[in-house]
């Protein structure tokens, strides 16, 4: 038996149940996905305690995939709400889950979501043990090391497939990042809470000091580490600064360690990063993390568009999947400004899975190029079923084509369509 699979009997497990569906919907061989997750290029995002999961891969040459980001905030707190939220962002076509909620009863909105998404979901497990704190009106200094593990662990038996720990922010990382020269400092909230902890306590991250005691708990239950970008850049002007790359420093050597235990793990990247250092910063990212699957929030190209960071964040990304991006973050327009409703998450999974298949068109990957023929071949025939079966939304097809769908053409041209004017039947 492999190194990596040996140390890993849940994910073994996992892959005995769904290796052949999911070599079937990747178009890729069985031993292709077994050699990349032996190689730690590739993910099953998968906890076998999660009820009605389908796990998924993560990792060029799979399929890019895509996360809609749901959750509570203080202002805005509604189960029903986030349930109303998640049926629609697994509608438009999200790949994952993440259950960012910071109000209300966490762990029971969490079961509820668990119960009903079928979708791997991932969580910040930080922000438990931030509410605990914050909502009892004591300080972030007062955590202790065990709060933060006892809840990781907790989420690990309830069936959570991923979690973000910000293992890589180091003391020496929240120094910087605090540093008046960056313009936006840490945007990260669950990196901000950390550096908080730190700099009181004059103490180094948890998460960093005690990893090993992480991997534990994640071993039985496959879930995924999915290494925080605390020191983000949040400003375009601060991509690429010393505490962005101290960080990614200790992410590639954590990603290491994890890997000679059995755990799997993704990295997270930037943040606000301008076009012209999207390719730069993915490809050094890759290079110190070993090709770990890299999962991006964005990149946003541009600081001055709320209201449309979705389109900002899609431009980042389509770039940033042709230079090796594996998994887009979904933006939504609510970004920077309130927490996103249901329309707002639609719009944000469908940006995001413009941006994916942009970046495989660029890529030449067979799945995209034969979706791009099917899209050509419907346009030239004037076939509107065809056009809306090689979209990537039908239902905007059909939802546009309505008000005149018995004429041939569209509304955009009439009888000036450019299409007919050159048939010659
Ligand atoms: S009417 Fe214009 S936009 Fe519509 S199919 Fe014809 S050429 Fe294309």
């Amino acid at each position: 038996m492999s190194s990596f699979l040996s140390k890993n009997a849940a994910l073994r497990g996992l892959l005995d149940q769904h290796l052949g569906s999911l070599a079937a919907e990747e178009g890729l061989s069985p031993e292709s996905i077994i050699s990349a997750i032996e190689a730690g290029t590739m993910v099953l995002l998968g906890n076998p305690a999660h009820p009605g999961l389908k796990p998924i891969l993560v990792g060029q040459p799979a399929r890019i995939k895509v996360n809609a980001n749901i959750g509570t905030s203080p202002l805005s707190s509604c189960m029903e709400t986030e349930r109303r939220k998640l049926k629609a962002v697994i509608e438009a076509g999200t790949d994952t889950v993440m259950d960012l909620s910071i109000a209300g009863d966490l762990d029971a909105i969490r079961q509820s979501l668990l119960a009903d998404c079928p979708l791997p979901l991932g969580t910040v497990p930080m922000y438990a043990v931030g509410q605990h704190i914050l909502d009892a009106s004591r300080e972030i200094s007062s955590m202790s090391p065990d709060q933060l593990f006892e809840e990781i662990e907790k989420q690990a038996k309830q069936g959570v497939d991923y979690v973000t720990v910000h293992c890589g922010l180091s003391r020496r990382g929240a120094e910087l990042g605090s540093r008046p020269e960056r313009a936006m400092g840490i945007v990260s909230r669950g990196g901000s809470m950390l550096a908080r902890w730190m700099l009181d306590n004059d103490r180094e991250n948890p998460l960093l000091e005690y990893f090993d005691r992480l991997l534990d708990i994640c071993l039985p239950y496959n879930v995924t580490l999915s290494l925080g970008d605390g020191l983000r850049p949040g400003a375009g002007v601060d991509a690429g600064d010393a505490a962005q790359w101290e960080e990614v420093i200790n992410l590639g050597l954590l990603a290491a360690r994890a890997h000679d235990r059995g755990v799997q793990c993704m990295i997270e990247g930037p943040g606000h990063v301008p076009l012209h250092q999207v390719r730069t910063q993915i490809q050094g990212i890759k290079r110190l993390t070993n090709g770990a699957p890299l999962y991006v929030l964005g990149p946003l190209c541009c600081d001055s568009a709320p209201g449309y960071d979705h389109i900002a964040g899609a431009i980042g990304g389509a770039l940033g999947v042709e230079a090796g991006v594996d998994f887009l973050c979904y933006l939504t327009p609510a970004e920077h400004l309130t927490l996103p409703d249901e329309a707002d998450a639609r719009a944000g999974v469908m940006a995001s899975r413009v941006a994916a298949h942009t970046g495989e068109v660029a890529l030449g990957t067979p799945r995209a190029v034969t979706r791009e023929a099917a899209m050509n071949a419907a346009r030239k025939a004037l076939d509107w079923d065809g056009m809306a079966r090689a979209a990537l939304d039908p239902t905007q097809v059909e939802k546009r084509r309505e008000p005149h769908k018995k004429e041939e053409v569209c509304a955009m041209c009439g009888k000036f369509c450019a299409v007919k004017m050159l048939r010659r039947d």
